[in-house]
């Protein structure tokens, strides 16, 4: 052993009778770098002890003691429900009873002859140990993305949609109106904008806790993203109660909330629907909430409650619908590109195809303001056709100009409801003559979950056609287990709301390093996406992240200039692909 290396404290519960025996165990662990802490023990009860009264590395333990055996300890460890690494360390036991209790739980069994295993075995199987605490603690805290928004720790979209439909269910039964509400902050990016995004986000989190301490323990308060919350009263006597409510949330806000010594006055606009009188069920009251508060925004009335004449105020995206059929069909719509690049080559891999629309009036507007109408209305059929050709054909245009870069697109919810969307894809990559496996689609889990087997088919489908397939906005709030060990991508894309802050904001940072994790042990290439320094590139090539995406490597870019960028780029280069 290297003197100069500090012992590693280790702690080990030694089960056995022998004083001698256990001596030349530690002997053995001291020789080899290790500062042991032990307890010796030799029957059922003091095991029990020793397992409650301290916390153990590893378990080892002799075969047959007078009042105890291996078996017997095994089972005591498995009520204990401890997993700790088991190593039987006895004389010669024979080949039928090591191999009985390895199929129970003991990860191996040394001759105490041969103690010269010991220590290579413990180290093993310390190792896998924490292989298991780390997948372990990966899965909690994918767990807990499911279902809670990670900022505020407040139920995210898919509870509160739950608690929303238990509610009405329970309403219906007992006859009495519920009530949901919708708030918006004003002027919140001018707050985060000034103060920067930590601060914004302490403010959103002191606003959802002031929320729920003035609310019943059976409201429900919820962070739908960005700046807006949902409340669920699951219960009024009487719909005229809203009142009551609403003045208690003006009143509480009134009270400037405090970032350091700085106070800060938010004001909210609150939009009011109830049941049973303006819906019946979970969406059209969620629908009829957004109208009104989208009323109570426009005129500045502090809150609204919804009626049914507001439903004709929101034409403007009726309008744009239409605006947007026609721009499908006279190519108003262009694609701008964004690299991703691979952490291990530093190389390019995949080029992201992101649609905007250059709109005669409005100029050029993001994606972000016509997508969500475009899928709510069927419009995002034609839409991701168009860029699917598009995307596909400057594919082609790089390939024969010597770059051959693969491309991915961006799909939606009704895209995976689609059964001709699979043949329709086929088709453009036979007509571009692009091999399968040069195409990537970008799918989201809140895509997935709106209709989980029909998805899961055309995932299927797509994925036998050697199509490849990412999973975009990964920990946004829809992640269950479940069905993610049986989709067939190929790729997570860890949402960069966790990835931008990862190396300011440790809990972001656990987030990055659990989701990479988790990725790989689903056999995943992991991305992560809104890398925007290298600090936060060190960090995740640290972690093990496969490839980065994000405006330090650059901004999307229209097609000629992406070329420009690829040729010029240290990470593009003519030479790298084909
Ligand atoms: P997304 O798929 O998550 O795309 C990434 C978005 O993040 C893009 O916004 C991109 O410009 C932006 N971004 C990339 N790197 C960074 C960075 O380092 N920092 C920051 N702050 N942002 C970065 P964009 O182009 O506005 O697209 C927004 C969303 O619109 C996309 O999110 C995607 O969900 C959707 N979208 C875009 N094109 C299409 C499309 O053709 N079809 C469908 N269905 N959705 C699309
Ligand atoms: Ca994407
Ligand atoms: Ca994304």
């Amino acid at each position: 052993m290297d003197d100069k290396r500090p012992a590693i404290p280790l702690s080990v519960l030694i089960i056995e009778d022998s004083e001698d025996d256990a001596t030349l165990m530690v002997h053995e662990m001291k020789r080899s770098g290790y500062d042991p802490v032990i307890e010796r023990v030799d029957t059922p009860d003091a095991m029990s002890k020793a397992l409650v009264d301290q916390t153990w590395d590893i378990v080892l333990c002799d075969y047959r003691m007078p009042g105890f055996s291996a078996p017997e300890a095994l089972a005591l460890l498995h009520k204990s429900r401890l997993d700790l690494p088991f190593i039987i360390v006895s004389g010669s036991i024979g080949e039928d009873l090591a191999v009985a209790a390895m199929r129970e739980g003991a990860q191996d069994c040394i001759a105490k002859n041969n103690l010269a295993r010991l220590i290579p075995a413990v180290e093993r199987e310390l190792r896998e140990a924490k292989g298991r605490r780390d997948y372990r603690q990966a899965e909690e805290t994918v767990k807990s993305l499911a279902y809670y928004d990670p900022m505020t720790g407040l139920p995210n979209r898919t509870l509160l949609q739950n608690r929303l439909k238990e509610a009405i269910s329970s309403a219906a039964r007992e006859n009495h109106p519920l009530a949901f509400l919708l708030l918006d902050m004003d002027c919140f990016k001018g707050i985060n904008d000034t103060l920067g995004h930590p601060r914004g986000d302490i403010l959103l989190q002191q606003v959802g806790a002031r929320l729920k301490s003035m609310l019943w323990e059976s409201d429900t308060v919820s962070r739908l993203g960005g700046d807006e919350f949902a409340v669920l009263l699951p219960w009024l006597a009487a719909a005229e109660y809203i009142n009551v409510v609403i003045q208690k949330i003006q009143n509480a806000m009134k009270t400037p909330f405090m970032i350091g010594d700085l106070p800060i006055t938010v004001e909210a606009s609150i939009g009011i629907a109830l049941y049973p009188d303006h819906g019946t069920d979970a969406d059209t009251l969620i629908q009829r909430a957004d109208v009104a508060m989208y009323i109570a925004k426009r005129s500045g009335s502090g809150y609204a409650v919804y009626s049914p004449e507001q439903n004709q105020h929101r034409p403007d995206r009726l309008a744009l619908m239409g605006e947007l059929r026609h721009a499908i069909e006279h190519d108003q719509l262009l694609l701008h590109y964004q690299p991703k690049i691979s952490l291990q080559t530093h190389r390019i891999i995949d080029v992201e195809a992101l649609v905007r629309w250059q709109h005669p009036k409005h100029g050029m507007m993001p994606p972000g303001q016509f997508i969500a109408p475009a899928d709510q209305t069927g419009l995002i059929k034609p839409l991701t056709l168009w860029v699917l050709n598009s995307a596909l054909n400057q594919c082609r245009a790089w390939l024969n100009a010597g770059m051959g870069i693969p491309v991915s697109i961006n799909l939606s919810a009704r895209n995976l409801r689609d059964p001709e969307f699979p043949d329709q894809v086929n088709g453009v990559l036979e007509t571009s003559g692009i091999p399968p496996d040069r195409l990537e689609l970008e799918i989201t889990e809140s895509a997935i979950v709106m209709d989980p087997p029909r998805a899961m088919e055309i995932l299927k489908r797509l994925s036998g056609m050697g199509v490849r397939l990412s999973l975009d906005d990964f920990g946004t709030g829809y992640s269950s287990l479940g069905y993610l060990k049986k989709l067939p991508v190929d790729e997570i894309k860890i949402d960069r709301s966790f990835v931008t802050d990862m190396t300011q904001d440790e809990k972001d940072a656990m987030i990055v390093r659990s989701t990479i994790d988790l990725g790989h042990n689903l056999g995943c290439k992991v991305v992560a996406e809104g890398v925007e320094n290298r600090e936060t590139w060190n960090r995740l090539a640290a972690l093990g992240c496969d490839s980065v995406q994000g405006y330090y490597i650059s901004r999307p870019l229209p097609a000629d200039e992406f070329s420009h960028w690829f040729g010029i780029s240290p990470w593009g280069g003519k030479d790298v692909l084909i």
